[in-house]
């Protein structure tokens, strides 16, 4: 498809009936042009074209069209004169993409395998256009009525999970571009491995062992099968199901189950952790503290296996039968979690004394304090990276289901390779008893972290897959910005005030343009105007394919966002010495007037203004009274104002 969009003509002809009317023709391998055939435009080409702009669908590849813009006034057809207008060719991508070669493999468990592939040749060239990301397709070699599943990836490299053990796959692989799917490459085969030693059961078993279990199962079930049934008609339909019936592992995905939903949450333990020996584990330093106790850094040997860093959580002695299971309750949800951007756990050790969690050892730590420490030593290209490694984790998070409810960068981990993964399952923060950290906020029903909460979440606890979107974007702006504050010093009450009134953060220093827009896109009021995880994957993968992208920022475009963005330089009126300079001071100083006419004359008066007051005063900009009112958050109690009624404090 194409947008066009164009701009006035100079003289209207002294009328004020001005429509549009757009032609098209096409033209291919040098052959005569052509009337353009089966495409549709928007609003549709039956209608009078008003607006200055039309969207045309259904374009083909390799064809060049050429559109012409007429500009038309009620007397066009009498003036006998030809119409006016503007040329323009658009010439759609040429090829789709020759199919992957090579696919190997590169990592492999008894229910995972990683795969890897050549991308297309020859790379690629601006003819055949940007790769925008794989599909993999793959199903049981051996079986009679295989299952077809499929797994969409930006990179060419795949994790295939859930599958069966000891069993061999079939695997093929196609590249996408703009102009659609190239061919699937050949079949190649890689075979899972056979059961481990220290393996448990099959998962399906375990499902099986209890009746409350059983019926979780069938739930999952009928939820996957509604998901598909829903996604029939739709075009990503054939993407997720190739035929019906095939729900259950279908684009690669298992839902997260609630281990709070277990009649016994011991049994989820059981089902989604490994109990590993605690002879195996050695621990060496305190790395940090937990909710429940040290974490430590430690080695995990365990027999046959290469000895590995381990990070361990431990809980603390003392704890109450509750603060075991809400500790535990960590590990049974992120065992259920198979990503390269999702901390991995290799185990917990219940038998022993202290209870613990053992999850790979991420060498840098917190993002937050990672990036605070390497202040402005980090390329945008590199923090780019950073933040898609943690949307494709979310993205595989949102697939699943899966709503985290408190994404920051403390609850990310960074690796040696700056890879960074979501982290921090645990729910014990959001109960009421909870810590007494003050980054959590006690409201009705629960604690939350207000300065990275969505205000549907914070007002009335809608916490979606979007509300994670929109601490997505907080966590943006933190990388950003190398892991300042977000709202700097501002309170929990003005951060409420402000983003109710349609503040945004603005851009940290130097960040590229685009980001700036994808983080005020993640905070839109309306969350189902919020782009999903793998939009924000494909934009970001747009940005890192094309690095000038990054270098404009808000210094070379000015005023690009149409949202009000908090000011951080903005002066508190105390220290003013009359309304006039303060209104000066937050460049309001053309109403200074009307304040004076109206009677706001002393602080203590203008502490009282209300919306109506500005009204009547003549300041209707929205701009401008949001300014104004803003500023006066800081001087009128946070009760006095109308707006904002989130039962927090
Ligand atoms: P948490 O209770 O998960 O927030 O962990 C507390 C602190 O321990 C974190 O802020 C990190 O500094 C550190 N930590 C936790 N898990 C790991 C890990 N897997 N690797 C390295 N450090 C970790």
């Amino acid at each position: 498809m194409v947008d066009l969009e164009w701009s006035e003509p100079l003289d209207s002809g002294g009328r004020s009936d001005l429509y549009y009317e757009v032609q098209c023709s096409e033209c291919v391998n040098g052959a005569p042009c052509i009337p353009c055939s089966d495409l549709s435009f928007e609003p549709s080409r039956s209608q009078k074209l008003t607006e200055r702009k039309v969207r045309v669908l259904g374009l083909r590849p390799r064809v060049t069209y050429t559109f012409r813009v007429l500009a038309l006034n009620g007397v066009s057809e009498r003036s006998g004169a030809t119409a006016v207008g503007e040329e323009l060719n658009v010439t759609t991508d040429r090829d789709l993409p020759l199919p992957v070669s090579r696919i190997h493999q590169v990592a492999v468990s008894e229910s995972t395998l990683t795969i890897r592939w050549t991308p297309p040749t020859p790379p690629q060239s601006p003819n055949r256009g940007n790769i925008l990301d794989y599909e993999v397709k793959y199903f049981e070699k051996d079986h009679e009525k295989p299952l077809t599943m499929f797994l969409k990836t930006p990179g060419n490299e795949g994790r295939l999970v859930g599958l069966q053990t000891g069993t061999a796959y079939v695997v093929q692989v196609r590249a996408r571009t703009e102009a659609g799917y190239g061919a699937f490459s050949g079949e190649t085969y890689f075979q899972t491995l056979p059961y481990g030693p220290e393996k448990a059961q099959p998962q399906v078993e375990l499902i099986a062992g209890t009746a409350g279990v059983g019926a979780i199962l069938v739930l999952v079930v009928i939820i996957i099968a509604v998901v598909c049934v829903r996604k029939h008609g739709s075009h990503k339909e054939a993407e997720y199901c190739d035929k019906p019936g095939q729900y259950l592992i279908g684009h690669n995905t298992k839902l997260y189950i609630d281990p709070f939903t277990y009649e016994d949450p011991n049994e989820a333990v059981r089902e989604f952790a490994k109990e590993i020996d605690v002879s195996y584990v050695k621990i060496e330093e305190v790395i940090g503290a937990g909710e429940f106790g040290e974490v430590c850094r430690g080695r995990l040997k365990v027999p046959g296996k290469k000895e590995n860093y381990v990070a361990i959580k431990t809980l603390k002695g003392g704890y109450t039968e509750r603060q075991r299971r809400e500790f535990l309750s960590e590990a049974s949800i992120m065992g259920q979690f198979h990503h390269p951007n999702i901390i991995h756990l290799e185990g917990v050790i219940t038998n022993n004394c202290p209870v613990m969690i053992i999850t790979e050892y991420m060498e840098n730590g917190a993002l937050d304090s990672f990036l605070r420490t390497n202040d402005g030593q980090f390329t945008p290209i590199q923090l780019v990276g950073m933040l898609r490694g943690i949307a494709s984790g979310m993205r595989y998070l949102a697939e699943m289901n899966y709503v985290h409810r408190d994404l920051a960068a403390r609850n990310i981990l960074v690796n040696s390779n700056l890879v960074c993964k979501v982290s921090d399952f645990g729910l014990s923060r959001f109960l009421q008893e909870g810590s007494t950290d003050p980054t959590y906020t006690s409201c009705l029903g629960g604690k939350i972290p207000i300065r990275w909460t969505a205000p549907e979440a914070i007002a009335f606890r809608k916490f979606t897959s979007a509300s994670d979107v929109w601490g997505y974007g907080i966590v943006m702006w933190e990388v950003m910005s190398f892991g300042e504050r977000p709202y700097w010093d501002m309170s929990n009450q003005d951060v409420i005030n402000a983003i109710e009134q349609d503040y945004r953060l603005p851009a940290p220093p130097d960040c590229p343009s685009a980001l700036h827009q994808l983080m005020l896109d993640c905070w839109q009021r309306d969350r189902a105007a919020r782009p999903r995880f793998a939009e924000i994957v494909s934009a970001l993968d747009k940005l890192i394919r094309n690095p000038a992208s990054l270098k404009i920022t808000a210094r070379e475009q000015p005023g690009l966002s149409q949202q009000p963005l908090l000011d951080q330089r903005t002066p508190h009126y105390s220290s003013f010495a009359t309304v006039s300079d303060w209104l000066h001071a937050i460049k309001m100083g053309r109403y200074e007037e009307g304040f004076r006419n109206a009677g706001f004359t002393t602080f203590s008066r203008v502490r009282q203004i209300t919306a109506e007051d500005l009204l009547r005063m003549g300041i209707t900009l929205a701009g401008h009274q949001k300014k104004i009112l803003s500023s006066l958050q800081q001087i009128i109690p946070s009760d006095k104002l109308s707006i904002g009624s989130a039962p927090c404090y």
